[in-house]
């Protein structure tokens, strides 16, 4: 493997875990320095990650003064049903991420990628029609 490759992946699975530790922590969400803390991230990378995973919709940044230092708090905007799933979240490799924001003509307000990963989520929780029948 190239070493722009093993970059690309470490990137991903770093993406991947940063987002799953933001959805662990509910719609309280989680402070960047803590969460860099838990991950043993630099603020430099984790600042990186959290700013791509806002830009595709996947989290919120708010600014907030705590202890005297300005920081953000990092919230999910959007909760797979299974955490596992996010793993398999398209954003996490899709080629057109480095064009996505929420005002862009690529936007996750109208990708058919989230939508089927969300609807493919749904499925297994499904109610089987002979269960609502009876
Ligand atoms: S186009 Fe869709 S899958 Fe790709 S980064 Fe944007 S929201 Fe994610």
């Amino acid at each position: 493997m190239s070493t722009k490759a093993k970059n690309d992946e470490y990137l991903l699975d770093l993406t991947s875990r940063v987002y799953k530790v933001v959805v662990e922590h509910g719609n309280g969400g989680v402070l960047q320095s803590e969460l860099w803390k838990e991950l043993d991230l630099t603020s430099r990378d984790g600042s990186r990650i959290a700013i791509r995973l806002e830009k595709r919709g996947m989290i919120k940044r708010d600014k907030m003064l705590q202890g005297g230092r300005w920081t953000y708090r990092l919230t999910p905007l959007r909760f797979p049903v299974q955490i596992k799933s996010i793993e398999e979240a398209p954003c996490m490799t899709c080629p057109d991420e480095e064009r996505c924001s929420p005002s862009g003509v690529v936007t996750p307000h109208t990708c058919a990628f989230i939508e089927n990963w969300v609807t493919m989520d749904f499925k297994p929780m499904a109610i089987p029609q002979k269960q609502l029948i009876s």
